[in-house]
């Protein structure tokens, strides 16, 4: 116990560290309170070694002399934001843990202009009294869908809920069995249902629904069919569906209206472009379906928001209630939304601006060209002889439970390491102070050129060298 004592008192004082030269520079850059609590917790650290007994009096010293240095990098990072940019080298281009996707150019001075100065956000100008914030977004999305109305919530998950407590209260929805699904992040058809209110009447099975299931399946009770793009899964073989304008003809039929949860969200017919064929929104206008739901930042390309298109009478019910308000877009939402769906008014502006897109839709010559420069970037830039680096084909993914099948022919630069721990040299890329996300697979790690810009390559480079630093036994 008295040695123990002995001990605390060789650690330095919080006061005195505030005295010593790396400290001093801290103070300059960041506010005083983050480096006090780095002090106060390096300290705290030092402590409960000598507490465990762990240390002697000469280790003490030996830890005290590197103080300062830890306090600064704990200090550097509670200084950094949390929320910070990352360098997507998956290839994954609407990846959901990375941010989906990314705004443009223009879309983003738009959101800097409305974020940074009042806005007839709520106002109608002409008439100089009170507005709808939905207003702004309304005209362009019929422009653009053919359906007859619009709104906008916070994201799709949202909207379904909002239309299902709107339409189907207490009522019966008819789905297929096969429709079902689960989006990442526990958004589960049923739960959704559940939460609205809404009776689940489920109908046909796994793998084949028909028509006359449905049909089957009407009574007094029911309120709406109910189709949902099964986006992010495909079930092969033997199976069978009903088609969006069967649905519609057996819902005018009946006069019950049908509501399709899209998901993705496409508004270009991107088969065009080499991909696979995926429902638009406009396609669904067409067939006749009353309500339709979509993500604005999946295969759109803009911000988090859901987009409910259809039948006048159920917009305006919709708006009406009171889920409304608490679903409600903010403006930087409205902003970048109406942007992004203005590129959209010129199918080639969208596919050259939105980023989404772009990456998407971009070409195989292209792809290369990236990937030989950024492979002599790095040439020039590191020397190992342990390291393999080399320039190959792969395949890319859409992500965010879009095209499930789709498979882009890619050009990555693959990595791999002799005698060394791959995934430590992944953990310091994605550690890096611009995070690089990586694939590793079969002992070699991928980046992507599809999803990592040319603006980011001397990141990519230096964020390498600084990972091949770290590690033991480079030559
Ligand atoms: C992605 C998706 C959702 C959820 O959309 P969010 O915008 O992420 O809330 C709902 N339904 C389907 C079919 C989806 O693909």
């Amino acid at each position: 116990m008295e040695q123990n004592k002995n001990l605390f008192s060789l650690i330095p004082k919080v006061d005195e560290l505030l005295e010593d030269k790396i400290v001093k520079e801290l103070l300059e850059k960041m506010p005083r309170v983050l480096v006090v609590d780095s002090i106060r917790e390096e300290i705290d650290i030092l402590r409960k070694e000598i507490q465990k007994g762990n240390l002697d009096e000469e280790e003490i010293f030996n830890r005290n002399k590197n103080l300062p240095r830890l306090i600064k990098i704990r200090a550097n990072k509670k200084n950094s934001y949390k929320l910070k940019k990352v360098i997507n080298g998956t290839g994954v281009v609407i990846h959901t843990n990375i941010g989906r996707s990314l705004i443009g150019e223009e879309v983003m001075e738009n959101i800097v202009e409305i974020a940074t100065n009042y806005s007839n956000l709520e106002y109608d100008l002409a008439k100089g009294e009170r507005g709808l914030r939905y207003d702004h977004l309304e005209d362009i999305i019929i422009e653009i869908t053919g359906g007859e109305s619009a709104m906008v919530v916070n994201n799709n998950a949202a909207a379904v809920l909002l239309v299902l407590s709107t339409v189907a209260k207490d009522k019966e929805v008819i789905v297929s069995r096969g429709e079902l699904i689960e989006i990442g992040g526990s958004f589960r058809i049923p739960d959704v249902m559940e939460q609205s209110g809404a009776k689940l009447v489920s109908v046909g099975t796994t793998n084949k629904t028909h028509i006359w299931d449905y049909e089957n399946a009407i009574t007094e009770e029911t309120s709406a069919l109910l189709k949902v793009h099964t986006s992010n899964y495909r079930i092969l073989g033997f199976t069978s569906s009903v088609s969006g304008d069967e649905l519609s003809a057996l819902s005018k039929q009946y006069n019950i209206p049908l509501i399709e949860d899209l998901g993705s969200g496409v508004l270009i017919d991107l088969s065009k472009y080499g991909l696979e064929y995926e429902p638009t929104v406009q396609d669904s206008i067409k067939n006749g379906v009353d309500i339709v739901t979509f993500s604005g930042d999946k295969l759109l390309g803009g911000p988090q928001a859901g987009i409910i298109v259809g039948k006048k009478k159920y917009i305006d019910a919709m708006k009406k209630n009171p889920l409304t308000r608490a679903f409600r877009i903010d403006k930087f939402t409205i902003s970048a939304l109406e942007a992004t769906l203005r590129l959209y008014l010129d199918e080639k502006e969208a596919i050259e601006k939105i980023p989404t897109l772009n990456m998407l839709t971009v070409d195989k010559t292209k792809l290369e060209n990236k990937a030989k420069m950024l492979y002599n970037l790095i040439m020039d830039n590191i020397q190992c002889k342990n390291c393999q680096i080399e320039i190959v084909d792969d395949y890319s993914e859409v992500g965010g439970g879009s095209l499930p099948l789709e498979k882009m022919e890619t050009k990555c630069i693959r990595i791999s390491l002799d005698g060394l721990s791959l995934t430590e040299f992944e953990n310091h890329l994605r550690n890096y102070k611009v995070p690089i996300i990586t694939r590793l697979y079969k002992e070699k790690l991928y980046i992507d050129l599809r999803t990592v810009r040319e603006s980011e390559f001397n990141l990519v480079v230096d964020g390498i060298v600084h990972g091949l630093n770290q590690l033991k036994g480079v030559h």
